[in-house]
């Protein structure tokens, strides 16, 4: 019988540990080290994951919206966070909890400087993004003469720093745009050192980055994935350990025989005689419904079990013919046995995707804290 008694999505603070220090070593000592965790920490736990990442002597956190970093302050975390994608409803809320944003284009940077000047700021930090190739979020090259321009005479706001993302970091095949994004980048940076009188810091890596353009460190990197335990690579996650184990256990068990139907719309038909395991877990838990029809599988003492028929909105069915297994028996889905990434890549999709959709009627363990 499994100690778990339910579905459990189990977190393993030496394994977020063992990830950060892997990751550090990739740099040099002094770059500084934010860590993203936006999307309850990828899905896991993000107040649990940011103290354990703050006591360990992270920098900086990055968060998406305004409402995470509210949740990260009333937590009691101390350090910077800079918002990532705010929107202007929410500038007084971030600006009462003492979040950074990131300001990325005139019109936003306007609308932030005058609920800045509304409360009274003085050198209130904020951080300025640039668009070198993903054109998803920030300011272009031939935008710096207007940054200057609203910037001027005004001390409410002082930029603390200045970054871009990279579109392609895990595509070596991509390597070229790389490069070109890193360098203007740097002359992005160096107009407006000369501009502003003074230097804020730089950053533009994330995990993948991290790994295969480490040149490009600047004074900060921005990690996410790779505290998680994932790298993009076979080669990366190899020296990963995965934060996040998704377990379930059997609630009941069914001798089938042949042309019976398991499921919903009868999706899967029996052959031969099977034994099925009902798992309390399914597409409300974040297994979404591409997971179904024998598309993947989960692990029962040791053996892989194989998802079939239809998943269900709070249950999977699994073909467990071949192993050895009772009601209440432990079932991995992902982490420990299969990762995140391999389960992800059998519906083409990512671990970034499976993991941030782990919803939160799964109970969150700690576990190594
Ligand atoms: C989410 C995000 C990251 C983290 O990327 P990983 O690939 O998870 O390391 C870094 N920077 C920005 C701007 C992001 O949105």
């Amino acid at each position: 019988m499994s100690k778990i008694g339910e579905t459990i999505l189990q977190l393993d603070l030496k394994a977020l540990e063992h990830n950060y220090r892997f990751l550090r070593s990739k740099l040099a000592a002094k770059t500084k080290f934010l860590a993203v965790v936006k999307a309850f920490a990828y899905g896991s736990d993000m107040v649990t994951i940011a103290q354990k990442l703050e006591s360990l002597g992270v920098d900086y956190f990055a968060v998406a919206y305004t409402k995470e970093g509210v949740l990260l302050r009333k937590s009691g975390i101390k350090i910077p966070i800079l918002v990532l994608h705010p929107q202007p409803i929410n500038f007084t809320e971030l600006i009462d909890h003492s979040l950074e944003p990131n300001l990325y284009s005139s019109k936003i940077l306007k609308l932030f400087l005058e609920v800045a000047k509304q409360k009274g700021q003085t050198n209130y930090p904020v951080h300025l993004k640039f668009n070198t190739g993903l054109n998803r979020l920030g300011f272009l090259e031939n935008d710096i003469a207007n940054i200057a321009e609203q910037l001027k005479e005004t001390d409410e706001l002082k930029i603390i720093s200045f970054f871009s993302h990279l579109a392609a970091s895990e595509d070596l095949s991509e390597k070229a745009f790389s490069l070109n994004q890193i360098d203007r980048f740097k002359k992005i940076c160096k107009v407006l050192h000369q501009k502003l009188g003074y230097t804020p810091f730089r950053h533009m890596l994330n995990t993948s980055g991290i790994i295969n353009y480490p040149e490009a460190q600047f004074e900060m990197v921005r990690s996410g994935i790779g505290l998680y335990g994932y790298g993009n690579s076979k080669a990366v996650d190899s020296k990963l350990v995965p934060v996040a184990t998704l377990k379930t256990i059997i609630s009941q068990i069914h001798k089938i025989e042949s042309n019976e139907s398991v499921g919903y719309n009868r999706a899967y038909k029996s052959e031969k005689p099977r034994t099925t395991a009902t798992l309390p877990l399914g597409h409300a838990d974040g297994i979404g419904r591409h997971y179904g029809n024998g598309k993947t599988y989960v692990s029962i003492n040791g053996k892989n079990a194989p998802i079939i028929g239809n998943v269900c909105m709070d249950m999977i069915m699994v073909d467990v013919t071949d192993i050895d297994c009772q009601e209440g028996d432990e079932v991995l889905v992902f982490g420990q046995n299969q990762s995140a990434e391999d389960f992800a890549s059998s519906v083409n999709t990512i671990s970034y995707e499976l993991l941030t959709a782990i919803s939160s009627r799964v109970k969150r363990v700690i576990v190594n804290s």
